[in-house]
């Protein structure tokens, strides 16, 4: 006989892990189901997010920071350093370590909630019924519940004419695990993995040109942040070429040679490495029985309305196989909302005021709208900013580059969006959603006191500034 709980979350990422602890918590007998599994064939959960996404991501750019302020910037503070060296393996294995201690600890947070976990695959059938195909292979077990929560997550997209076979064509996963820094890496997509991920070889060595098929460099962000950034990068040495599309590519004699296709035409060229990253598309292989009642929409992705309920009755879908931004705190916070739902409490998201963050060096991070997107929808809006080379702690930290943008209702004053390019915009960031939260207008972060020495100060001069009363730069 089937198993019976309140809650199964099939996904054990930042949004079904979250929510499996947040039902949990509320007194609703939970299951987590995540097939994950780390080299040992040992179960590791915490998603793409923990396992081959943000964390180690994070973790090799901070280590190839440190590297490259060893080499570019330490001797300006007068400290020298002789024969400074990389040993990628162990940078690799510092970065292993972390990601263990972390899927260690959502683990022993699953059993300290007291929600079941089951290590292999999930199917939902009719009924909220579930099935478990055990990862060491062990015969299904049948489980169900009132509400089953979809959290499966997301795959990378694969491009015609590109197989990537996790040598010398690679996706996310494999350019987190190179053994040595390849001479010339090749990056297809100038987006935010292809950003961070070709941070990382470059600041260790690598030759890095990112190819990018679109005509504007990450048209995503506000077009004064991709302006400034776009400058920054293109002297820190990554070479990013526009408009280019991506063919075809092949390995012979351990080299990937390229085809791409720009307005001059079809060229070649060869690197030791490539990078394939060209977006994420939602993951649903094998999740859903025939008669599981649960929609996909026609791009692929688990169909939910606003509180994140599927087409089925009891059946719920947050994080990346849902609609929205694919960041794991949006998975997280959506995965928290549907728990309280199910315990019968009032929940919401606004999705106006997710924060993005790109972890380049200078960061770049921004909430609600860009100036392009106010100029096409017409809105009457006023625009504040200041530059980090006017900020104290910018400059005694050697941290010049970048600033900070605030746009603003003309009438009423409220915040509408913040672009932040700068040293530690990731956090900086957080006040001006709190702000956007509470509605808040310029006027309040303008009012409210921030700190000397800090970078913070640059947000406060932003929003003086859009009133045109900012003390350190002309008006
Ligand atoms: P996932 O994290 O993908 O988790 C889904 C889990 O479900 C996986 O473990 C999967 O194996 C499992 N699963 C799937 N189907 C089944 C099934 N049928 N049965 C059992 N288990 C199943 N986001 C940020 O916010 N900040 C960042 O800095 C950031 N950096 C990133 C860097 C990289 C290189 C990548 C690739 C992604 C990054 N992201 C980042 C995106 C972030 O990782 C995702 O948005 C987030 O992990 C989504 O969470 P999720 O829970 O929806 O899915
Ligand atoms: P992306 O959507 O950010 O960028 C993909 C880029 O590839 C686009 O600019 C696209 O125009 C380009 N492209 C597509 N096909 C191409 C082709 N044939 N030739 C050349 N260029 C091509 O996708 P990503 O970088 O793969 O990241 C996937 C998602 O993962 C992100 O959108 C984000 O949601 C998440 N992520 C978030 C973070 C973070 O929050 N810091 C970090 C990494 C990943």
């Amino acid at each position: 006989m089937a198993e019976k709980f309140d809650v199964i979350v099939i996904g054990g990422g930042p949004g079904g892990y979250v929510s499996a602890i947040r039902a949990a918590q509320l007194g609703l007998k939970t299951a987590c189901i995540d097939m994950y599994s780390d080299r040992d064939g040992k179960a590791s959960p915490g998603g793409t997010c923990l396992n081959v996404g943000c964390i180690p991501s994070k973790a090799l750019l901070d280590s190839s920071k440190h590297f490259h302020h060893l080499q570019h910037d330490f001797s300006a503070h007068g400290i020298s350093v002789k024969d400074a060296g990389i040993d990628v393996p162990t940078m690799i294995a510092r970065k292993d370590g972390v990601v263990k201690k972390l899927t260690g600890g959502v683990s022993q947070l699953l059993k300290g909630n007291k929600v079941a976990f089951y290590h292999g695959k999930g199917r939902l059938k009719a009924g909220r019924q579930v099935e478990v195909s055990p990862a060491d292979g062990g015969e299904a077990v049948q489980l169900e519940a009132d509400n089953v929560i979809l959290a499966s997550g997301s795959v990378p997209i694969q491009i015609p004419n590109v197989a990537v076979d996790g040598e010398f064509i690679v996706d996310n996963v494999g350019a987190l695990d190179f053994d040595h820094v390849p001479e010339n890496l090749g990056v297809i997509g100038a987006g935010v993995i292809g950003l961070e991920l070709g941070s990382v070889w470059s600041r260790l060595g690598s030759k890095v040109t990112l190819l990018e098929a679109l005509p504007d460099f990450l048209a995503m962000a506000d077009k004064d942040v991709s302006k400034q950034a776009a400058r920054e990068f293109k002297k820190q040495g990554l070479d990013v070429r526009l408009g280019a599309m991506v063919k075809g590519a092949e390995v012979s004699k351990g080299k990937v040679n390229v085809t791409v296709e720009d307005a001059k035409g079809a060229s070649k060229h060869s690197f030791d490495r490539l990078l394939v990253s060209v977006g994420r598309k939602p993951y649903t292989d094998g999740l859903l029985a025939e008669d599981s009642g649960v929609r996909l929409t026609d791009r692929g992705q688990i169909d939910v309305d606003a509180q994140s309920k599927t087409s089925a009755p009891g059946v719920w879908a947050i994080g990346d196989c849902v609609r929205g931004p694919m960041l794991a705190h949006k998975a997280s916070e959506e995965g928290m909302a549907v728990a309280e739902l199910i315990a019968g409490k009032p929940a919401h998201i606004h999705f106006d005021t997710v924060p993005w963050v790109v972890y380049t060096d200078p960061e770049i991070a921004w909430v609600g709208k860009t100036e392009q997107e106010l100029e096409a929808a017409g809105a009457s809006y006023r625009a504040g900013s200041f530059p980090f080379a006017a900020n104290g702690r910018a400059l005694a930290g050697g941290h010049p580059a970048g600033m900070v943008k605030i746009l603003a209702d003309s009438e009423t004053d409220e915040i509408l969006g913040v672009h932040i390019f700068g040293a530690n915009a990731s956090e900086l960031i957080a006040e001006c959603v709190v702000a956007m939260e509470f509605q808040g207008s310029s006027e309040d972060l303008a009012r409210i006191i921030h700190a000397h020495p800090t970078l913070s100060e640059a947000v406060h001069e932003a929003a003086l500034h859009l009133d045109g009363r900012a003390i350190h730069r002309g008006n």
